[in-house]
């Protein structure tokens, strides 16, 4: 594969460089989010790994703009722990995968191999499923005229769902992916969250075809 590392912190950068060429890929590395933009734009790449704090472009900056020229192209989001995660989880932003440091090697390889794997990411903005029209980027859903606000988290549930919609989401993952919180105590929030939205999106939210429950295993975007 070829992997574009932005990462500002030389250590951590040359150590990424070193991991992935490592694990048999070719490698491009820059420094700060201007130079990731520019190496993103010149040519395509199977994975970016993009640190979020930079200079000059922020991740957060350095994504959209990617987005915008290669919608296809898999982005990993290295984020702390903490308040860059809630910052940036709860934009909604389009990472494919978001992995918080400190992290290890192994995990992360293993999230770069499953991301460029995978054909090429699909990020509408819009979608028309079963009768209702759902905006990402206007945080709109509308059945037959009527228009619901969506709130920037539930955007993130239902643009993860659809992102791996060939495989059933835990809770957990949910939690950890849309919330930015981690560990099981807090899956109820999920559920909640799940059924507020059901009521926006959902023909009959009692008989839910979006948003799927999986019993015993989580939740799955049902609507093919
Ligand atoms: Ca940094």
């Amino acid at each position: 594969m070829r992997i574009l590392v932005v990462e500002d912190e030389r250590g951590l950068r040359d150590g990424l460089v070193d991991l992935f060429t490592g694990d048999g890929h070719t490698v491009e590395a820059a420094a700060d989010g201007a130079q990731g933009v520019e190496a993103g734009l010149a040519t395509p790449f199977d994975v970016v790994v993009l640190d979020l704090m930079l200079p000059r472009l922020d991740g957060v900056e350095v994504c959209r703009r990617l987005r915008a020229a290669r919608p296809g192209m898999p982005i990993l989001m290295l984020t702390a722990r903490g308040s860059e995660d809630d910052k940036v989880r709860g934009l909604g932003e389009g990472a494919d995968d978001y992995v918080t440091k400190p992290f290890s090697a192994r995990e992360l390889l293993a999230r770069v191999r499953a991301l460029g794997r995978r054909a090429p990411a699909e990020v509408p903005e819009q979608l028309d499923v079963d009768g209702v029209v759902l905006d990402f980027a206007r945080l709109t859903a509308e059945r037959d005229g009527a228009r619901t606000s969506l709130t920037p988290r539930e955007v993130g549930i239902l643009r993860w769902l659809h992102r791996h919609r060939d495989r059933v989401v835990s809770r957990a993952e949910l939690l950890e992916q849309v919330f930015g919180q981690r560990g099981d105590l807090h899956t109820r929030a999920v559920d909640m969250a799940i059924a507020v939205l059901r009521k926006k999106v959902e023909r009959d939210p009692a008989a839910p075809r979006l948003v799927v429950s999986v019993k015993g295993a989580g939740y799955a975007w049902g609507a093919g």
